[in-house]
């Protein structure tokens, strides 16, 4: 056999288009067309490039079904959907790498009504004309949080860059220095200071501010006292921040507006799942504080986007920032949004349906009968995997509660024939993509953040990739 004879034997995309196993599968003609050319294309590569004595080899790749399979796994690979569905062991429960809050299921009806149909999203039905996207979730937050007024943008950063642009453009704005804080993503506060054309004014030592430092920064170029929460990274020791009160006591003082960027804006109090305080939402807006910001997709467990609540006045101002238009949210945001937040006027049904609450409320009873369910459907395939387990901590994550970790399960996994490293790498790369925890050379799956309906799922995966 020679290569001109090989290349002869391999057919032609036409004749693999035609094919049945091929014309059944459910993607469009053109990236079909692309998958067997490249296909193709790989077999002619390896035939000019094998030496002639390996020929045979090569021959025995030019085989009708080999050819449709790779064809298969090229589509998959390829052309199937970009953002895929993974399965967090990780145990992080706000992991922004991996989509940071779930939204509820209970509301996914909701979702997709608006979604797929039309909508009122910027019509008045009452008086059947031009209404407001700003309006919708507002009502249901003035009544959860008891506020004067509300606006909805895409996220917390875009939330922080309007109340800037609105307030201190090209004036000033006085932060602790204790509080600029760079989130996860390279958010940093002063950046996003300087996109608002506000001037950033430090007061205080990194570790200690004092309401006197506010006030001897105070200039007639003053527009706006900031405080930042600082939700992802802890100050210990000897540390003096200033109290919202005490900032709002200030503002009322010098006439200037206060706000707080509160990060990741929980409604509940965390203590309660034996997690250390966080502020609340209410608690800030309690304060007396003039206007407060929060994201959706933190711990409030909704969709991405970031949320202005406070003073009527203020948020009126920023209505009329023509800068809002470019950080406005879409319909399906605001269904979302106001679905979840729907759920916490029953405060138990919160608990139970957001999943960021479900998943930080587990006991470690709870978590450990998980773990022992996962292990014995594990054990019901036949995989020699050594199965264990051990105590571990999970984490809340998303840039909030800094090194807050709690008491959790995991299930390790190890095997004679896979390195760890090589049990990471098969799960992560399997078809349903489970990204596990590496932790002293041990591979882990921690239970607090995997769900029930993932088990069986997960014991497929692992007797498919790791026999
Ligand atoms: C997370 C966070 C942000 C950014 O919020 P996004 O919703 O991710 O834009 C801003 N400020 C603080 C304090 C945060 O924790």
């Amino acid at each position: 056999m020679n290569k001109n004879e090989l290349f002869r034997k391999i057919p032609s995309v036409e004749e693999i288009l035609i094919l049945e196993e091929i014309n059944e599968l459910d993607y469009p003609r053109a990236l079909k067309t692309e998958a067997a050319r490249e296909v193709l294309a790989s077999i002619r590569k390896k035939i000019a490039n094998v030496r002639d004595e390996e020929l045979s080899i090569v021959a025995e790749e030019i085989n009708i079904n080999s050819i449709i399979k790779n064809i298969i796994t090229t589509l998959e690979k390829e052309f199937s959907s970009s953002l895929k569905k993974v399965i967090n062991g990780t145990g992080t429960i706000l992991h922004t790498n991996l989509g940071r809050s779930l939204i509820s299921e209970s509301i996914k009806d909701e979702i997709w009504k608006i979604a797929s149909g039309y909508s009122n999203l910027e019509y008045d039905l009452d008086l059947g004309q031009r209404g407001s996207r700003y309006s919708h979730v507002t009502k249901i937050i003035k009544l959860l949080l008891n506020v004067e007024d509300v606006l909805v943008v895409n996220n917390n950063a875009a939330a922080v860059l309007l109340v800037l642009s609105t307030f201190a453009k090209d004036e000033e704005v006085i932060v602790s220095r204790g509080e600029l804080v760079e989130v996860g993503g390279a958010f940093r506060i002063p950046s996003v200071m300087a996109m608002s054309g506000a001037k950033l004014v430090e007061v205080g030592s990194t570790n200690k501010t004092r309401i006197s430092d506010y006030e001897e920064a105070i200039t007639e170029n003053t527009k706006l006292l900031m405080k930042v929460h600082t939700s992802n990274y802890k100050m210990i020791g000897f540390t003096e921040a200033v109290s919202n009160k005490e900032l709002k006591k200030l503002g009322e003082k010098y006439d200037l507006p206060v706000v707080e960027d509160l990060g990741s804006g929980v409604y509940f109090d965390l203590e309660e799942f034996g997690l250390k305080h966080e502020p609340t939402i209410r608690e800030s807006i309690n304060s007396g504080i003039d206007l407060v910001t929060f994201s959706g997709d933190k711990l409030l467990g909704g969709p991405q986007a970031g949320v202005i609540v406070g003073k009527k006045e203020y948020i009126d101002k920023m209505k009329k920032n023509q800068l809002l238009r470019a950080l406005r949210v879409d319909k399906i945001t605001l269904a979302s949004l106001e679905a979840t937040l729907k759920l916490y006027f029953d405060e138990e049904k919160a608990k139970k349906e957001i999943p960021a609450m479900r998943m930080i409320s587990y006991t470690v009873e709870e978590l450990e009968e998980k773990a022992k369910r996962l292990k014995s459907i594990i054990e019901e395939k036949e995989v020699n995997v050594e199965l264990e387990i051990k105590d571990e901590f999970s984490t809340v994550g998303g840039g909030s509660m800094p090194g807050e970790e709690f008491p959790t399960k995991v299930l390790t996994i190890s095997s004679e024939k896979y390195s760890v490293s090589k049990i990471e790498e098969k799960l992560r790369l399997s078809k349903n993509h489970i990204i596990g925890r590496v932790k002293d050379n041990n591979y882990m799956l921690d239970l607090r953040t995997i769900q029930n309906s993932e088990f069986e799922i997960i014991a497929e995966e692992i007797e498919k990739n790791l026999k």
